[in-house]
């Protein structure tokens, strides 16, 4: 991320609030205590600019892809220096090969940087150089301490910034990028952190068991992609700019590092599938997976096997897609990606009555495996046993009250059931946790509205408006001040 492109950016257009940003001189590395941004303060700005990307089109919320991506950044976040710090890892729907870290931990992975891997250690590889960049502070490092305020500004540009990067079609974002690019092409990386990401990125590959050459490997393949694309270079590497210099230091490290051979966890090989299977068109996919099956070019034939079922799914060829989910299964007897597929494949080639048994079993096997979980509120309302799909989300609800999608489903059974505050309360709560605090007041007030709960239900709804109205108000106060 150009954090320093942004803070030249301010500085260039002449915003109030930039005078105090201290582009040149920034805290000594190491020397912690002295830089400015406090953690709650990174961590506002980083929930406020994840507001704009959940809304963007290219944030790509599917449950088994971020899973993973969460368990595998996760994994290296525990081997990382400050192993304390929680990370919030998630993708977006790009073909650009790209990973980049937000203030507060928030880390990004485009889907093309997923694809473009060709081991699991190289997609660690990149994680672990982004996770780096946050233990080590680079960011907080740009804010100079005085310049508190300047906060709420920084992430508005930030947001428009990111967002001209991720997205193609973010139409307010295009003007800021116009701007910025100039800026942007002059600009000098500081190599410092660069070096420091690696050095300790590096470390945290090692310490987390993936093979620490993938580093390297990954970097040269992409630095020679990038002579091929000329100006259509990767997006990492403009943020990232690699030099022979900074692939012989990464290099030299090694020497000390043995090289260690990591097999592809099962879970990497199906979700790359998969997203190849979801992005490309469906008969394109098919054909793509049946050519690779019948080759034998693929990183492994369960996963090749796995997308070319999803692919056939999504081409609505429920024949084929049965008799290769039977191929896959003999592959892969128990794993809760394959089951959820099957029970997909139940869901739209038999019915979601039918589908109920696959789901009520691997329910069992798969309790706390989100995409499944999801699955099976979604098949009990559409084979119509709403009291049943609302007992199942609430029993969720007792021990996870963060996510939005327990929630939508939960309004959606209410719904069923022609409860309309109960519907309209669960929907505020969902959005609440998607962080639109105005679409949240506006559902309340419609369901007391209704009138159709009992006292206690419409003094609690009437409690909870006003204290979502007090913190909306917060909320827009503080961006006001932007
Ligand atoms: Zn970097």
């Amino acid at each position: 991320m150009h954090w320093r492109a942004l803070l030249l950016l301010l500085i260039v257009l002449g915003l109030p609030d930039s005078a105090g940003i201290r582009a040149q001189g920034l805290p000594e590395l190491g020397d912690v205590s002295q830089a400015g941004f406090t953690p709650v303060e990174e961590q506002r700005m980083g929930e406020s600019i994840m507001r704009e990307i959940r809304a963007d089109r290219s944030f790509y919320d599917d449950a088994e892809a971020t899973d993973y991506l969460s368990n595998l950044g996760n994994r290296l976040a525990a081997r990382s220096p400050d192993a304390r710090r929680t990370f919030e890892f998630f993708l977006l729907r790009e073909p650009q090969i790209n990973a980049f870290a937000l203030p507060g931990g928030f880390i990004g992975v485009h889907t093309g940087l997923i694809l473009a891997s060709q081991s699991e250690s190289e997609l660690a590889s990149v994680l672990a150089h982004e996770i780096a960049h946050v233990t080590q502070r680079h960011i907080a490092r740009m804010f100079d301490q005085q310049k508190q305020s300047a906060v709420g500004s920084l992430a508005a540009f930030a947001a428009a910034l990111l967002l001209s990067r991720v997205s193609s079609d973010a139409a307010q974002a295009a003007a800021a990028l116009g701007a910025a690019g100039a800026v942007q092409s002059q600009l000098n990386f500081t190599r410092d952190n660069e070096r420091d990401a690696d050095r300790v990125g590096l470390q945290i590959l090692d310490k987390a068991g993936f093979d620490p050459q993938a580093m390297p490997i990954f970097f040269e393949r992409l630095q020679r992609s990038t002579r091929i694309y000329e100006s259509g270079a990767p997006s990492y590497l403009r943020t990232h700019p690699l030099t022979y210099e900074r692939i012989a230091d990464i290099q030299n490290r090694m020497q000390d590092m043995g090289y260690r051979q990591v097999p592809d966890s099962l879970a990497y090989q199906l979700i790359r599938a998969r997203l190849k299977a979801e992005f490309e068109a469906p008969r394109d996919a098919v054909a793509y997976f049946e050519e690779s099956l019948a080759q034998r070019k693929f990183l492994s034939e369960a996963a090749s096997r796995y997308g070319l079922v999803v692919s056939l799914l999504r081409a609505r060829d429920y024949t084929r897609a049965r008799a290769e989910l039977d191929a896959l299964r003999k592959l892969v007897p128990a794993d809760p990606l394959v089951d959820t597929l099957t029970c997909d494949f139940g869901q739209r080639a038999l019915g979601p009555a039918k589908a109920l048994g696959c789901y009520r079993e691997a329910i069992k096997m798969y309790p706390s495996y989100r995409a499944l979980s999801y699955g099976y509120a979604e098949n009990l309302l559409r084979a119509g046993e709403s009291q049943e799909a609302l007992s199942y989300v609430e029993g969720r609800l007792q021990s996870i009250t963060d996510d939005y999608r327990l929630y939508q489903l939960q309004a959606r059974a209410y719904g069923a059931l022609g409860k309309r505050l109960a519907q309209h309360r669960a929907q505020a709560e969902a959005y609440v946790r998607m962080g639109n605090l105005g679409a949240a007041v506006e559902q309340l007030q419609l369901g007391l509205k209704n009138g159709d709960g009992d006292f206690f239900q419409l003094s609690s709804a009437e409690a909870r408006l006003r204290e979502l109205r007090k913190l909306d108000q917060e909320q827009r106060r503080e961006s006001g001040k932007r």
